[in-house]
């Protein structure tokens, strides 16, 4: 099994991955999470790629398809792709790595969400630093530690109104063509992302085991 989960940020593509993860023991590849650990190791990519991150643009897709390959390559696992591919160009490169490897893809699925909820549950979102959940917060009473284990919750520097407004322009212009990309080949489906976490989890379940 090797899933594609699509969605536009805030569909809850991170929340459905690790969950995922879990029920069919995957290995998540979370583009975003690797490249935030970058910049918070203070690496070389970290630092090319910190300013990119924090304005809500994306990364070269040369740079991200190398990354990805060292990833791909260490594990045997079958992988969720979280964030990833974000451009046509990277569809395009991730069948062909796959192919190389001897694996293709096996799901693709779209969290679908109106535009008009996007900004509002972006906003409104934490990180774990430690276990890296993430958190709704109800904004008349913000959490500090995370409700799992107890960890330092943080905003993303990119969170904001402004920059997720930005965000989403960027995901219709870039990566919204990656939708058409894969639709007609027999592996795509969507689920309603306005649904709870549950629901929407019992959906991709529903598909993924069918
Ligand atoms: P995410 O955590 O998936 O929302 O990603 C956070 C940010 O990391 C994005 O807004 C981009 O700046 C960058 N990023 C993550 N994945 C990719 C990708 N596949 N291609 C280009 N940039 C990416």
């Amino acid at each position: 099994m090797n899933i594609i989960l699509m969605g536009c940020p805030g569909a809850g593509k991170g929340t459905q991955s690790a969950k995922l993860k879990e029920r069919f023991d995957l290995t998540h590849i979370s583009t975003g999470d690797v490249l935030r650990a970058e910049i918070a190791s203070g690496s070389a990519l970290g630092k090319q790629v910190a300013d990119i991150i924090n304005q809500g643009n994306l990364v070269p897709d040369a740079l991200m398809i190398s990354m990805l390959e060292n990833i791909v390559k260490s594990t045997s696992k079958g992988i969720i792709f979280d964030g990833f591919p974000r451009t046509v160009a990277q569809a395009e490169a991730l069948d062909e790595m796959l192919k190389r490897f001897g694996r293709e893809i096996t799901h693709v699925i779209m969290i679908d969400l109106p535009a008009s909820e996007v900004v509002n549950r972006i906003c409104s979102r934490r990180q774990c630093k430690a276990c890296k959940a993430i958190v709704r917060v109800d904004m008349k009473q913000p959490l500090e530690k995370c409700p799992s284990c107890g960890g330092e919750l943080y905003t993303r520097a990119d969170d904001t109104e402004e920059r997720a407004k930005h965000r989403l322009e960027v995901y219709y212009h870039d990566t919204l063509p990656v939708k058409s990309y894969y639709e007609n080949s027999g592996k795509y489906a969507v689920v309603n992302g306005a649904q709870t976490p549950e629901q929407v989890f019992e959906n991709l379940v529903q598909i993924l085991t069918k």
